[in-house]
């Protein structure tokens, strides 16, 4: 097993990497096909089990100089379609046989257009979700836009999708889902011990490795920080992060933050693997539909997702909760709709419950932190020294 530091060098490592080396060299060594996928999620089983690689594209961060994707947007729209279409534009996607672009708002709707338009050769898909969760509606629609998909794969070359292998590949990826989850939980009993900057690496790099490598890095990493005697709780804030499920901040503010004061016990980053809650469940003889079904009935909530307007802002409720957390942050990308429409609403509920919270926006190219780290200090001082 590696080292704690040799493990969590090759996850800033494959964070960094804006060529996507390890796409290549999974590519090279398979001869399979690499599909991109935009957040928030989509379901990668159905990828793996025809023998495609899923490779989450969560922008550029704060490592890109935005050339040409600035020309593609107004100012007023979120960073992450610029950095996006710079990615595509210098060729570092050029590894991605086709993209995946999940119904997250228009601005994602408007970069699959500008996609098929630059890159006619490559296979693009916007993927929209139902917003009716009923087996009859939105399950028949869903299960639609998925055979769609796997059609279009195979026409591209990839394996004909089988029931065994899509068994197998759920098995996997429930596998991959509960090694996460069991990082989220031992970071709520004992934060110090799974600091959000190396949780958030990893998850990081669960984008771009086979869903194998990552989970036995995840396993590692558990296994290393469980065993470890020199990390010791310190005197911080406990605060949920709330907002970041898209654009992904850089991991300075993440750090920022944790220095700050703050542990952050609950956070909504990378969230394709944490979007289903728990197994997806396939014993029968349709894992398709179990799909279908664990996206209807096991989804996180989400901006992104129907919810109605009385519930909005329960399930962050339900979160301080369960975490522990004794205030929240509202930390969403700049010009993020979803995010942004809906944090009045999520304010006013936990208000009711009496919760501190406080909010800031940023971009993933954000580079000065000074004003975020004193917001967030007095945040954390206030709830040390005066929450009950
Ligand atoms: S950050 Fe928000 S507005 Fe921008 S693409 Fe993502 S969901 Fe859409």
């Amino acid at each position: 097993m590696r080292s704690l530091d040799e493990l969590l060098h090759r996850a800033e490592d494959l964070y960094r990497d804006l060529r996507f080396s390890a796409v290549r060299e999974w590519k090279a060594r398979t001869g399979g096909l690499a599909v991109g996928y935009l957040p928030v999620y989509v379901p990668r089983e159905l990828l793996h089990a025809q023998g495609v690689l899923p490779v989450g594209v969560m922008g550029a961060g704060d490592d890109l100089e935005i050339i040409r994707g600035d020309a593609f947007y107004q100012s007023y729209i979120c960073h992450l379609p610029r950095s996006t279409i710079e990615l595509g534009l210098n060729g570092a996607l050029d590894c991605l046989d086709g993209m995946l672009f999940p119904a997250t708002c228009d601005v994602i709707r408007n970069l699959s257009g500008m996609w098929m338009m630059q890159f006619p050769g490559k296979y693009v898909h916007y993927l929209d979700v139902p917003q009716d969760f009923s087996p009859e509606v939105g399950g028949a629609f869903y299960r639609h836009e998925l055979e769609q998909i796997s059609e279009a794969l195979t026409a591209r070359g990839a394996r004909p999708l089988t029931t065994a292998a899509l068994r197998a590949s759920i098995a996997l990826y429930n596998d991959n889902r509960a090694l996460v989850e069991g990082l989220y939980t031992l970071r709520m009993a004992e934060p110090w011990r799974v600091p959000t900057g190396e949780l958030y690496l990893l998850l990081r790099a669960g984008a771009v490795l086979p869903v194998e490598e990552h989970s036995a890095m995840l396993r590692d990493y558990t296994a290393l920080v469980t065993a470890t005697t020199e990390r010791r709780p310190m005197d911080q804030a406990r605060v949920l992060l709330c907002g970041s499920f898209c654009e992904q901040p850089p991991l300075g503010l993440i750090k920022t933050l944790e220095r700050a004061g703050c542990y952050i016990v609950d956070d909504d980053f990378v969230q394709v693997h944490r979007w289903i809650r728990g197994h997806v469940r396939s014993n029968g003889d349709d894992p398709l539909q179990d799909l279908v079904l664990a996206y209807l009935h096991q989804g996180i909530q989400s901006p992104i997702r129907y919810i109605d307007e009385a519930k909005k802002g329960q399930d962050l409720v339900d979160r301080v909760e369960t975490s522990g957390a004794e205030g929240v942050i509202f930390c969403a990308p700049s010009f993020c709709d979803p995010a942004l429409l809906d944090q009045p609403m999520a304010v006013a509920a936990i208000e009711r419950a009496g919760v501190p919270w406080t909010a800031f926006k940023y971009s993933e190219n954000t580079g000065q932190f000074q004003v975020i780290r004193e917001q967030a200090g007095t945040f954390a001082d206030s709830i040390k020294l005066w929450s009950e």
